[in-house]
């Protein structure tokens, strides 16, 4: 049988963005939905890393024979002591809404000079294959937080995430753009080296 990705994310948007770096592997690619997986995994990690791994864990342990992909990611603000974190999907609640977390981090860093206000998204992705091993790579991209909310595209922090470089927000950049830069873009390529090594050491 032919092997397969399994990643660990109910999450449409990733799965496309996966889908576009990993998909020269010439292997399947599907979606633990897909693979018919319906968990949930409590995520208590202290790191991405850390919550990486245990996502990607929590799948491999049912589907053995697949090699199973989970990320995490999150927004780091220095000014904050690097919060929120790894609790940036659960900051403020996580009902609330991404206009109302951003305008309360904003708030947080009212007054506070561009130089004090650096900040970066952050994504480890986890491999855990059938052997039992596991691989894990960490990327970021580095900016600093907005003084006002911009831009339309992307989701979550985008719009009070600046990027000095571009002179604007990664809500303001299109989806091209953002996945060449982004942390999870970069983390992605670097997974894909990786596992392209594995397969070739594989094949001898
Ligand atoms: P998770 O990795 O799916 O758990 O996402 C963590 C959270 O980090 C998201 O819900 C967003 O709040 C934030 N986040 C991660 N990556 C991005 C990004 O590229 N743009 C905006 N927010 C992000």
């Amino acid at each position: 049988m032919k092997r397969r990705i399994v990643f660990a994310t109910g999450n449409e948007n990733k799965m496309k963005e996966i889908h576009m770096i990993l998909s020269d592997l010439g292997m399947d690619i599907v979606s633990m939905k897909q693979a018919g997986v319906d968990i949930d995994i409590v995520e208590d990690g202290m790191s991405f890393e850390e919550n990486a791994e245990i996502k990607a864990r929590a799948v491999s342990r049912i589907l053995t024979n697949d090699i199973v992909l989970a990320d995490d990611s999150g927004l780091e603000i220095d000014y904050l002591d690097k919060a929120p974190g790894i609790y940036s999907a659960r900051f403020a609640g996580e009902d609330t809404s991404y206009d109302i977390k951003n305008r309360i981090l904003l708030d947080r860093l009212e007054g506070v000079p561009d130089e004090k206000r650096t900040a970066r998204f952050v994504c480890a992705v986890a491999a855990v294959f059938p052997d039992g091993t596991t691989s894990v790579v960490r990327e970021t991209i580095e900016g600093r937080i907005a003084h006002e909310i911009s831009g339309e595209n992307g989701f979550g922090y985008d719009p009070i995430f600046y990027v000095p470089e571009y002179g604007c927000t990664t809500a303001e950049m299109d989806p091209e753009q953002k996945n060449l830069l982004s942390h999870r873009g970069k983390a992605l390529r670097a997974m894909r080296i990786l596992l392209e090594e594995k397969l070739r050491g594989e094949e001898l």
